[in-house]
């Protein structure tokens, strides 16, 4: 069933695919159009653990959206007008260290944008097609995750007996190709963890929107600079994600009942003293 947006709310956001949502015994589909065209689908509306979440499937219904094709602003600026104030987005990456290997989950606290091409702000001082114009806003990026939430995942991970890597940095590239091997030991030389390709602009457009933003990054692969083989395939990276999917499922409806209900995290005053120039939803 699909609804309008009009009078739907949910207070907690998690972009991933149906795997997290499609056993959920009561979901709401609800369709949101944004200043900046199409989610990447309809918007799935559950109660999980006492609070009510909205699912958004990122690559789309059938995982038909590579990631550089995925409408970031449209996301985000769809959960927060569905009320959304905390993000979770969870995402499949390689590891680039030996003992990151398939099946550990990481939780990290900085990343390193590699993408190129994509939209990542709001305020860039271009008028929208519905003539709203935004100023020019510039935000505090330092810590790129919410303290709150990385706290919340590294405690649901403990209890399900999943011991997460606490903290790491994620590189971010453009893909859809995998990484070359001179690629990822050039990775790996500085030291940063993991390897995605979905956790960026995802990360800073939730902070320009005031959001929180957590994400729990699955090692489906070792990348192609850490390991000896033929590199990353992508039926390897589907293999795992599948085996891992209900573990991680179970960690995450954890998390969401562990989100606080008022937040005093800086994310949610990202844009003090600042006017944006367009009025969020
Ligand atoms: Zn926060």
């Amino acid at each position: 069933m699909t609804e309008a947006a009009e009078g739907r709310r949910a207070e907690i956001g998690v972009i991933g695919g149906s795997g997290f949502y499609s056993f959920l015994s009561d979901v709401t589909e609800v369709t949101v159009e944004t200043p900046y065209g199409p989610p990447s689908d309809a918007l799935f509306l559950g109660e999980v653990a006492g609070r009510q979440v909205a699912f958004l499937p990122r690559h789309g219904r059938g995982h038909h959206l590579p990631p550089h094709r995925i409408n970031y602003r449209a996301n985000l600026w769809a959960l927060r007008s569905l009320g959304v104030r905390q993000v979770l987005g969870p995402c499949a990456v390689g590891g680039l260290r030996p003992e990151y290997g398939p099946g550990t989950l990481l939780v990290p606290d900085q990343l390193v944008d590699r993408t190129k091409g994509r939209p990542q702000s709001y305020y860039d001082g271009v008028r929208r097609p519905d003539g709203e114009q935004p100023n020019v806003v510039h935000v505090t990026f330092a810590d790129p995750y919410c303290p709150a939430g990385r706290r919340a995942a590294l405690s649901a991970a403990r209890e399900h007996g999943w011991e997460a890597v606490d903290g790491g940095t994620m590189c971010v590239i453009e893909g859809p190709r995998f990484s070359t091997r001179a690629e990822s030991r050039w990775h790996a030389a500085q030291g940063w963890a993991v390897v995605g390709m979905t956790g960026h602009p995802e990360a800073i457009l939730a902070r320009e929107l005031e959001l929180c933003y957590t994400t729990l990054s699955l090692v489906t692969d070792l990348d192609a600079g850490a390991e000896v083989g033929e590199g990353v395939s992508h039926i390897e990276v589907l293999e795992v994600f599948g085996q891992n999917i209900g573990r991680l499922r179970e960690v995450l409806f954890d998390v969401v009942g562990r989100l606080p209900v008022d937040r005093d995290c800086l994310c949610a005053s990202a844009l003090a003293g600042q006017n944006p120039g367009i009025v969020l939803p």
